[in-house]
């Protein structure tokens, strides 16, 4: 059988590199011949995840089609977050939990999209309904992935069929997911030895809202007062990003996941602006603005912003 790719979104978290490990191994299972590969170098979090349960990173690719005819995406489908020659490649398969945007193809294919917390979740049950054993070493990787999409359980967009997933991957893991999952989520949050540039940059996604291009990055964070104090900084390479990129908007998150608070920093156009306001019924002082209890950008911070852009 010839070879696929399977990757998650650029500025890869720990679902998009620790989902697509779990989802190649079921697939080799199945008789496909896959490689789990990844469009970036896992961040602090994932690498955490990797080392704990004795993975090595992820091969990282620029492009696909210059080695495979075909691929497998889990963790997205908006084309701006994958591959940037994904129309030379035909997607084969498709697992994820996101909204559906501008996604076409011009053959059948296997699409699998729930909305539910983490993409570890749906593969948890393809594992269960195809009858394959989860090895101990990938359980505690989905695992991972849940606690992080997650915030270990409290985000809004976790359900019943989540904690399910954790209860039984942490059993085969053989860990207590409150203590390990504590420990991943702070593994992810050290900001001191990094630049605003990175920290901006290490989680953020691009969406075409209307027509125009919103940027959404977001950092996790143990205390949310010390990582303000680079506010200046942050905005500053965040005006730059959004002018070199043209951006309308640029939004930092800064989430506290221990209290699930977070900051939000926005720079943009005036009317981009005023759509931010409008979606969150803030407004921003300083550019910035308090957005208490929210944690998840694709459920509390897409859809609002999409409705305002319209
Ligand atoms: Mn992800
Ligand atoms: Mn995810």
């Amino acid at each position: 059988m010839e070879k696929e790719l399977v990757f998650g979104h650029q500025n890869p978290d720990t679902d998009a590199i620790g989902t697509a490990i779990a989802y190649s191994y079921l697939q080799n299972k199945l008789g496909y011949n896959t490689e789990a590969v990844a469009l970036g170098e896992p961040n602090d979090e994932t690498a955490y995840a990797l080392k704990e349960f004795g993975f090595k990173a992820p091969r990282v690719i620029k492009t696909a089609a210059n080695e495979v005819k075909a691929v497998m995406l889990v963790d997205h489908n908006e084309p701006q977050q994958s591959v940037p020659d994904r129309d030379q490649v035909k997607v084969t398969h498709v697992v994820d939990h996101h909204r559906i945007m501008n996604f076409t193809t011009s053959e059948p294919l296997y699409y699998r999209a729930e909305p539910v917390g983490c993409t570890s979740t749906i593969v948890w049950e393809m594992y269960q309904e195809n009858g394959v054993e989860i090895p101990q070493n990938i359980a505690g990787l989905m695992l991972s992935a849940i606690i992080s999409d997650t915030l270990l359980l409290k985000s809004p967009t976790t359900t019943d069929k989540d904690h399910a997933a954790v209860e039984a991957l942490a059993k085969i893991a053989g860990v207590d997911y409150q203590k390990y999952g504590l420990k991943e989520l702070k593994a992810g949050t050290n900001i001191a030895d990094k630049s605003e540039e990175e920290l901006i940059d290490l989680d953020a996604k691009s969406f075409s809202l209307n027509g125009s291009e919103v940027r959404i990055a977001q950092i996790n964070v143990v205390d949310l007062p010390e990582a303000m104090e680079r506010k200046k900084a942050f905005l500053t390479a965040m005006e730059t990003a959004a002018k070199e990129n043209n951006y309308a908007l640029f939004m930092l998150l800064i989430t506290n996941v221990l209290d699930s608070d977070s900051k939000a920093l926005v720079v943009g156009s005036d009317s981009a602006k005023a759509k931010f306001e409008q979606a969150f019924g803030k407004n921003l002082v300083d550019a910035e603005a308090s957005l208490p209890g929210v944690v998840s950008r694709k459920k509390q911070v897409v859809p609002p912003l999409t409705e305002a852009f319209e």
